[in-house]
């Protein structure tokens, strides 16, 4: 039988080339810490059942090592990691929404390492104002008279709310009263912002009327919420924005407009009527709020867009300070905001592109994809139609024709095959229809079509 004798002292482990190298990676302590610590797991199994293979010092050694390197690794990993979605999905919350553009990558990658002019306005020698950042291209591509970035849309409609309604009275539709999702409810955030909410209409008709016939004196504004994850389909009504801005002007009250995903141009996705913020703007809302990272396929912020009045109130009101973006944030949507500006986004936004990618094109790289996988021991696989959707708000309903790769396990189940697929490096994270799992590469990033399939192709059992 083995003895703990055989253990090597951590001294003379640290000695060993291995031990050394792990020690420049994750610093002494971290490494010692590690020896100590699988020691002490290799002397239990030495002690425990005698099943063990480690007959000398230099496999206790090698195992002692094997072990910390294994738990250093582990334990000092980043747990973001990038993922592979196949689930058709495009603008998909859980796994980070906007994939962003190669170009706005490179532009963070240049401005993170180093200082730049956030706050800083170098013509003048002195301190400058941060939100001018992102202001000047996003009044061009929106036509707005202004623009403040804030950290999400939720913080956009808090902060709006706020600014402009604090302790008066908010008029929305019973219509529009809604949950995004994540928690963020439109009562919540009127609440949470002072503002005094003012329901009219009912759940499926509101009118004109309604909302002319809820001011008062206390009334600080109209909010229009975009209903962003639902349709109300059948026995609807309510006003449209230009005639929700006519009411206002004869009040004296600025409509603000949450938009959620805000397209820049109007779009049709999957048959669902997109309208964009331009339009919204030009329909004279005092104030438009949308998400940077939904269709406009940026970094996550919040956009407030509008006319000057109503942003300097919003930009001087405390709660910026709390609500602001850092430079990382300026840079990713300045170059998104360029790309969209240049008329190239359908080339190199990838939300944009995927939106507008041909059934065809899908169909191609999901049958070269299946050619890969012939004769895979897991799985059988055959190409089939589906549908995608813009998610996050975007279009809800929509549906976008396109083409799957289905794969139909041949001995596990489809709920086994779907969990041993997020398990792959990198993860991929699929649907499963009909007891099968399929793989919408509309949202796999075409550069990875290679990788996904030699992941596949390594899975056995
Ligand atoms: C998504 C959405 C929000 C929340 O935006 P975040 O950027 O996720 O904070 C608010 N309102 C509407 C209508 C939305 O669609």
């Amino acid at each position: 039988m083995t003895t703990p004798r055989i253990l090597p002292s951590i001294d003379r482990l640290r000695r060993r080339p291995l031990v050394r190298a792990l020690e420049t990676e994750y610093g002494r302590e971290a490494a010692v810490a590690a020896l100590r610590t699988a020691a002490s797991r290799v002397r239990e199994d030495l002690t425990g059942a005698d099943t063990t293979p480690i007959r000398d010092r230099e496999q206790a050694s090698a195992a002692i090592e094997q072990r910390a390197a294994t738990e250093l690794a582990a334990r000092l990993e980043p747990s973001l990691t990038p993922v592979i979605n196949a689930t058709g999905v495009i603008v998909h919350t859980n796994l980070g929404r906007a994939p962003m553009a190669a170009a706005v990558a490179e532009r963070v990658a240049r401005l993170a390492g180093g200082y730049t002019n956030l706050e800083y306005d170098l013509t003048a020698g002195r301190r400058g104002a941060r939100h001018t950042h992102a202001a000047r291209l996003l009044t061009q591509v929106t036509g707005a008279e202004a623009a403040v970035v804030v950290n999400n849309n939720a913080a956009a409609v808090l902060l709006v709310l706020a600014a402009l309604a604090d302790q008066r009275e908010a008029i929305v539709s019973r219509g529009e009263l809604v949950e995004i999702g994540g928690g963020f409810r439109i009562p919540d955030i009127l609440r949470q912002s002072g503002a005094v909410l003012r329901e009219v209409g009912t759940t499926n008709r509101t009118r004109l009327a309604d909302y002319a016939g809820a001011v008062n004196d206390r009334t600080a504004l109209i909010l229009r919420v975009h209903p962003s994850n639902f349709r109300i389909e059948g026995f609807t009504a309510r006003p449209d924005l230009p005639e929700l801005v006519g009411l206002g002007q004869r009040f004296g009250l600025p409509v603000v407009e949450d938009l959620g995903s805000g397209h820049l141009t109007d779009v049709s996705i999957g048959g669902v009527d997109e309208p964009s913020v331009a339009a919204s703007v030009e329909a004279g809302a005092a104030v438009c709020c949308f998400s940077g990272d939904k269709l406009l396929g940026g970094p996550q912020a919040g956009i407030i867009v509008g006319k000057e009045q109503a942003l300097s109130r919003v930009q001087s009101h405390p709660l910026m300070r709390a609500l602001r973006v850092d430079k990382m944030t300026y840079a990713a949507l300045e170059a998104t905001l360029m790309e969209h500006a240049r008329g190239r986004a359908e080339a190199t936004i990838p939300v944009v592109r995927m939106l507008a990618t041909p059934v065809r094109e899908i169909d191609t790289r999901a049958r070269d994809l299946a050619g890969r996988l012939e004769g895979h021991s897991m799985f059988g696989v055959d190409v089939v139609d589906g549908l995608s959707t813009a998610g996050g708000g975007g279009a809800p309903g929509s549906a976008l024709p396109t083409r799957l790769a289905r794969l139909t396990p041949r001995t596990h189940s489809a709920a086994r095959l779907e969990t041993r697929l997020r398990g792959l490096h990198p993860p991929v994270v699929a649907r499963i229809e009909q007891d099968r799992v399929v793989l919408d590469l509309r949202t796999v990033l075409p550069e990875q079509d290679d990788l996904l399939a030699t992941a596949l192709i390594g899975l056995t059992r």
